[in-house]
């Protein structure tokens, strides 16, 4: 029995089209079925002082892992990235947020699906749309619903060929 979950990628730091690129590779060996990505994003660093712009994707998995399991596997990646670039702590390679787990509504605050913010992040909801667009959040709605509350503001399709 697998599940589909959706998993979000974000990099601003040490070359981020590499690190979501790779960082794909990684998740696709997490799914059973191949694993779905969609088109890649630029944003605009949210949050206070410059910050460079971010890579942001969206991938589709099948996995035959409980939720928590998941969100390890999804933390052995992120640290992954930081030692291969040995980068400090307190810099952000990669960033691997688990959006949906199937129907799965949980609230526990080291594991909330669907991600809590989600539907205010238009670099989530654009690329989910592109892979799901008739997706129904659990507890939250049709995601076509949540892209009409969000403008595609600070976001912008990358070339990734
Ligand atoms: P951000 O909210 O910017 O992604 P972090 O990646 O630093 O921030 O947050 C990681 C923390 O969020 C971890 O402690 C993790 O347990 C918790 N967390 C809760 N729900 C999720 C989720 N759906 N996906 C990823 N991390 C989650
Ligand atoms: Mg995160």
């Amino acid at each position: 029995m697998t599940v589909v979950a959706f998993v979000g990628l974000g990099s601003n730091l040490n070359d981020p089209l590499w690190q979501i690129t790779t960082a794909l590779d990684e998740l696709g060996a997490l799914s059973e079925a191949p694993l779905q990505a969609s088109p890649l994003y630029g944003s605009k660093a949210v949050g206070p002082g410059e910050q460079p712009d971010y890579v942001n994707a969206v991938s589709r998995l099948e996995t035959p892992l409980p939720a928590p399991s998941l969100l390890a596997e999804l933390q052995r990646i992120e640290q992954l990235h930081k030692r291969k670039r040995s980068q400090r702590w307190a810099a952000r390679t990669l960033d691997l947020d688990l959006l949906m787990y199937g129907d799965a509504v949980i609230r526990d605050p080291a594991l909330q699906v669907p991600h809590p913010r989600l539907a205010e992040r238009p670099f989530v909801l654009y690329p989910l749309f592109d892979l799901a667009p008739a997706l129904q959040i659990p507890g939250v709605g049709p995601l076509r619903e949540l892209l009409r509350a969000c403008p595609r503001d600070g976001i912008w399709a990358l070339q990734d060929d």
